[in-house]
Formats: C-alpha cells, sequence, structure tokens
C-alpha cells in the first residue's frame, strides 16, 4: 500500500527530538518526512520560544545535536560571540536546530510537512492520517511529539479565561502584555523551569507588579556554578534502592558538594532509575523528585541573577502552599492558599494565573488524537508509572511494529531523556536501529 506521499520514515513531531533523528537518519543516507503540526519546526516548544531572556539551562559545550561532536553547537556559538560555557538565548539554539534539519532537507534525505498527524495505523506498512485530508505512508514510524500541555487544574475549573494552561501559547503571551500594562498581579502554579520563563517574560515585557509562585514545596530552580567534578563508578552506587542512593546522595553532598555529587550520579541515571522497582519509582516521583529536579536540572547563572533580584525587590515572592480554592473576581481571580505549615489559607488576588506544574500526567488518559489511535488499536501501551510509553531498550513501542518513540515520551523507561544530552544519543541509536531494520 502506497500513498503519493510515500517514504522509508515518517517522524510525527518536528521538535528537537525529530529534527535531531531526521539528521541521524540523512546521514546515514536514509530518507524522513518530519511531519510538524504546530508550526514550531526544527525548535518544537522549547526552542521556539523568541524571548531573548530566554536562556538554555545547559552549556553550550553541552549543547551538540550529535552524539560523538561535542563541539558542533559549541563552536557555532563562539561564531557569534559566545563562550563555549555560557549559556546561549534559546531562540540561537533553535536556528541551530533549523540549519541542521536544512542541510538534510537540501541533500534530499528529509522533508519537512506543515500537518497534524491524527490517526496512524498498520497494513504491513504504516500509514499516517494528516488533518489537511491527505494520508501518508511508509515502512518505519517515529513518535517525536513531546510532552503534552498541562492537564487543566481542577481547582480553577469553571473560573473563565483568567487560568492560562499553556505557559508558551498565544494567550500567555497576551496576558503577559496585559500584566505589564497594567502593573497587576500574576500567581504562577508551579516553581520549576516553566515558572522561571514566566518570570523572565513578565521582567523583559517590563511588568513591574507582584509575581507569586507557589508550590507544594517551594523548591526553585538552583543555579549553575563552576565545581570540581567527582566522577564515581557505577559500582560505587547502591543499585535498586532508592532510600540507599538518597543516603549515598546526601553523603556525597557534604564531601564534594551538591552539584558534583548530582551530575557524577549523570551518566549513570538511566541505569539507576531502572534499576528501581515499580514502587520506588513512584516514590522518586512523589516524593524525591522536587528536589532532584531543581538541583539536577539548574539554570544560568545570569537567570538566577534576575530572579535573586525580583525577590530581594519583593516582586517575587515564592511560597510552599496549596491552592484550596479559585474563583472568578473583578479584574482577575480570588485564590485561597494555604501556606505549608499554616493553619488556614489566605485570598491572593490576581489578574491572572499561569498553569507552570509541567506535563507528568496520565498516559491511559491521554486526549492525543494521535496517541489516542494507537493506544486504542494496541500498537502501543503505557508504561508501567503511566507517565509515557511502553518501550523497550532500543526505544521501540511495545506493542508496535517499527514504531519507536523519542524524547520525553519514553520518559517512564528512561527518566533522564528530556535534555538535549540525553535526546541525542537515544537519536542516534534509534537511527543505527531503524538503519539496520530496514536494510534487514
Ligand atoms: C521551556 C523549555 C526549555 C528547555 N531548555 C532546555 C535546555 O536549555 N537544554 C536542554 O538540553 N533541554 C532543554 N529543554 C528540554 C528539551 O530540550 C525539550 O524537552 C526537547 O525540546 C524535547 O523535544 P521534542 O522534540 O521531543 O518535543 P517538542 O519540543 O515538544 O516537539 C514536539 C513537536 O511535535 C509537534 N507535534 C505534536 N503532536 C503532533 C502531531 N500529532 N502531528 C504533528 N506534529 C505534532 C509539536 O508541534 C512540537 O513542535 C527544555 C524544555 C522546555 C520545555
Amino acid at each position: 500500500m502506497k500513498s503519493d506521499r510515500d517514504y522509508p520514515v515518517a517522524i510525527i513531531g518536528g521538535g528537537a527530538s525529530g529534527t535531531i533523528l531526521a539528521a541521524q537518519l540523512a546521514r546515514r543516507g536514509i530518507r524522513s518526512v518530519l511531519v510538524e503540526g504546530g508550526g514550531r519546526v526544527a525548535r518544537g516548544a522549547a526552542y521556539s520560544t523568541t524571548e531573548p531572556a530566554h536562556l538554555l539551562n545547559v552549556r553550550a559545550e553541552g549543547m551538540s545535536a550529535f552524539a560523538g561532536e561535542p563541539d558542533h553547537f559549541a563552536r557555532r556559538f563562539e561564531a557569534e560571540g559566545g563562550e563555549r560555557r555560557g549559556f546561549a538565548e534559546r531562540r540561537l539554539f533553535g536556528r541551530y536546530l533549523g540549519e541542521i534539519l536544512e542541510e538534510a532537507v537540501s541533500g534530499g534525505a528529509a522533508e519537512v510537512l506543515a500537518a497534524s498527524a491524527t490517526s496512524a495505523s498498520r497494513n504491513g506498512r504504516w500509514s499516517v492520517q494528516l488533518d489537511n485530508g491527505e494520508t501518508l505512508t511508509s515502512d518505519a514510524l517515529v513518535l517525536a511529539i513531546g510532552n503534552q500541555e498541562p492537564e487543566p487544574l481542577r481547582v480553577f475549573a469553571g473560573v473563565g479565561g483568567r487560568i492560562v494552561g499553556n505557559p508558551w501559547g498565544d494567550e500567555a503571551r497576551a496576558a503577559v502584555r496585559d500584566l505589564a500594562e497594567t502593573g497587576a498581579t500574576a500567581l504562577l502554579i508551579g516553581t520549576g523551569l516553566t515558572m522561571i520563563d514566566v518570570v523572565l517574560s513578565l521582567d523583559a515585557a517590563g511588568h513591574t507588579g507582584k509575581i507569586v509562585a507557589v508550590s507544594r514545596r517551594g523548591q526553585i530552580p538552583r543555579s549553575h556554578a563552576d565545581f570540581e567534578p567527582a566522577p564515581v563508578e557505577r559500582q560505587q552506587l547502591p543499585v535498586g534502592n532508592l532510600r540507599q542512593l538518597w543516603r549515598w546522595l546526601r553523603r556525597r553532598s557534604a564531601e564534594v558538594g551538591w552539584r558534583a555529587a548530582v551530575d557524577s550520579l549523570r551518566p549513570h541515571s538511566q541505569a539507576l532509575w531502572q534499576s528501581l522497582d515499580d514502587a520506588q519509582q513512584r516514590r522518586f516521583l512523589r516524593h524525591a523528585r522536587p528536589w532532584w529536579d531543581v538541583h539536577r536540572h539548574r539554570i544560568a547563572p545570569q537567570v538566577a541573577s534576575t530572579v535573586a533580584r525580583l525577590i530581594a525587590e519583593g516582586r517575587l515572592e515564592v511560597m510552599a502552599g496549596r491552592i484550596v480554592s479559585a474563583r472568578q473576581a473583578a479584574d482577575g481571580l480570588d485564590v485561597d492558599i494555604r501556606r505549608r505549615g499554616a493553619a488556614s489559607a489566605g485570598t491572593y488576588h490576581c489578574a491572572y494565573a499561569f498553569n507552570c506544574t509541567g506535563p507528568l500526567h496520565a498516559m491511559s488518559h491521554t486526549r492525543d488524537a494521535l496517541l489516542r489511535s494507537l493506544l486504542d488499536a494496541g500498537a502501543l501501551r503505557p508504561d508501567r508509572l503511566d507517565i509515557g510509553l511502553a518501550v523497550d531498550d532500543r526505544s521501540r513501542a511495545v506493542g508496535g511494529e517499527r514504531l519507536w518513540a523519542l524524547g520525553p515520551l519514553t520518559k517512564g523507561r528512561y527518566w533522564e531523556i528530556v535534555a538535549v544530552p540525553d535526546i541525542r544519543e537515544q537519536a542516534a541509536e534509534v537511527a543505527e536501529d531503524i538503519a539496520r531494520e530496514l536494510k534487514a
């Protein structure tokens, strides 16, 4: 079964993961089509920002798109006047990904299709339905659709348009503009990297009002700083026991500093994650993840100093607490927040509330049409934690045939698979696996 649009490989999702894979396939002489439905070709969610204040949270020397070519992005950044140990603007990294893709396209090994895939099925080969009415066919199918939008917060149900569900969408940009004009208060729910992005956007837009950021623990991402690395061998680490691993991390942090201790786990993090049983992985997500995330995914020092300045000026308040209820009020929302340790809630008025809680949610309940079609047909299964898709050790979907998943979709299996240094390794391995499979 062939359509007018027929390819050896169809990659759904044209963000960083899909782009890097298309480039890896091109290097192996394998033609692919990159299907991007959000108008963010080669940039995806992270690198389509146009905000100069949004910096990478990994040093330029760590951001090469190609495994085994560590200087590939650093050289590009240096040519623009940056330093290899510096933090580039995310939009520059987006341009870099664009150039990589362009190389594959101009060499005839990749094609870009601006459309959303709405369903896929396999009958000997893959057949993918697009929202423009076309169908494409392929031998292999790769899902690189990234994170899904955060789930709506139940406590804000029915409060109207002042709750911003997607912090990077048009709605968010309009809210930032309005807040900058009025100087009104913004409430950010979640205190991780997404919250930092919104704070930077507000500051860059000239907002001078108050920003309140709230999460259960009120932990915010820590800053990068130079440190002496203290690498460890796998044999030195407690395997298969979260409690012991946590104790090891504390002890090691006291000895060599927390940055060196946390980063020493990097080469082992996927193996450590896989050594934990389901109950321990769940315990990690519930209790340890907030601490891990803020120490592991650090922000550029320039960004940290902006955040520190806003806190010192009293413009940003970070609070540990829980949102109890919310209702519409004149010019915004009244939100009841119970601070951690407080006996009762206090009411905060804000013009807008932004959902910065991030994407971790139940895959089995996804409303994404493409995933739904594949899950319902049994070609995909949620992973055991239900935070992504079940894949094997080659990132092949469990239940599917010639079907791979890349990036955040596979975090149930790998956990540390959202940053470019991890995604590029996975993309190289998947490209190799596809090459083997298609030649077989
Ligand atoms: C704000 C932010 C900042 C980050 N900063 C860094 C950093 O500094 N350094 C680092 O290493 N990592 C960073 N990351 C992490 C990492 O790089 C991203 O998670 C990575 O971009 C994931 O890429 P992706 O292509 O898998 O997903 P995405 O970037 O989400 O791309 C998926 C693409 O698929 C498209 N799509 C979805 N469904 C369909 C469909 N049905 N049909 C067609 N297209 C579809 C979407 O429009 C989207 O463009 C950051 C992440 C975020 C969110």
